[in-house]
């Protein structure tokens, strides 16, 4: 979800890039479950997300609907997928405390309590402030931290993910401000199509690269239907 705030109000105005230290490992949380619980629709998820999901489920997309452990919300004028929570408000992969897809978990749970910082056309990341619950963050690399694979290639996806959504937000706006709402539907569908529902053969390709290659694609395609 994009936020448009001040980083001091959230957070200790320090940016951090991938190589940088930052207090933020919170030692295993041992039993908290605080970031897992009362999330609403705010744990927002990408196309790498739903891959994952789907390894880690064996379900695809509908059958990941169907059995309510993620929904579709508006956000940022875009219809998205966001993992949901369970009837006693936590997440719905949250089994006896612990996460069940801590392997395949989204990237805003591996990053928190880290956030991400876009501009200049990229990213950092910074600290977000009384949100975790351990108050002895130790202090780690940020790369570590993130445990992510490939991580070039994963940041390039994340940002040009990123990027993409909000000028779709944009070309919402735009739509509506025109009353085009059959476009507006055109090119929603057209994204969850594309980015959440198909699924894809990924051998012996790099799952970042592939996305980035198909974001580009999406633009030229979504420039013909408005
Ligand atoms: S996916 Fe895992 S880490 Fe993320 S909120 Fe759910 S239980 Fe917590
Ligand atoms: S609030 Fe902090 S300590 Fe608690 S589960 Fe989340 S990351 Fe772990």
């Amino acid at each position: 979800m994009i936020r448009n705030c001040d980083i001091n109000e959230i957070s200790d105005g320090r940016k951090y890039g991938e190589n940088d230290m930052v207090k933020c490992d919170t030692g295993g949380c041992k039993n908290c479950v605080s970031c897992c619980t009362g999330m609403g629709n705010t744990i927002v998820l990408d196309p790498y997300d739903i891959c994952l999901l789907k390894e880690a489920t064996g379900n695809d997309f509908q059958q990941l609907l169907n059995s309510g452990k993620i929904e579709l919300n508006i956000v940022d004028g875009l219809i998205l997928p966001n993992i949901a929570m369970n009837k006693n408000n936590q997440c719905s992969f949250l089994e006896n405390s612990r996460c069940s897809i801590h392997k395949n978990r989204p990237g805003i749970c591996r990053l928190f309590p880290l956030g991400r910082i876009y501009e200049n056309n990229d990213f950092l990341y910074f600290v977000q402030k009384d949100q975790c619950k351990n108050n002895n963050l130790i202090k780690i690399k940020v790369k570590k931290w993130i445990d992510t694979e490939d991580l070039s290639n994963y940041h390039e996806y994340i940002r040009k993910w990123h990027y993409f959504i909000k000028e779709m937000g944009k070309c919402m706006v735009a739509l509506k401000q025109n009353e085009k709402p059959e476009l507006i539907n055109d090119v929603t569908m057209f994204i969850l199509n594309t980015f959440f529902v198909t699924n894809y053969n990924f051998d012996n390709m790099n799952v970042y690269q592939f996305y980035c290659e198909k974001i580009s694609e999406a633009e030229k395609q979504i420039k013909t239907i408005i």
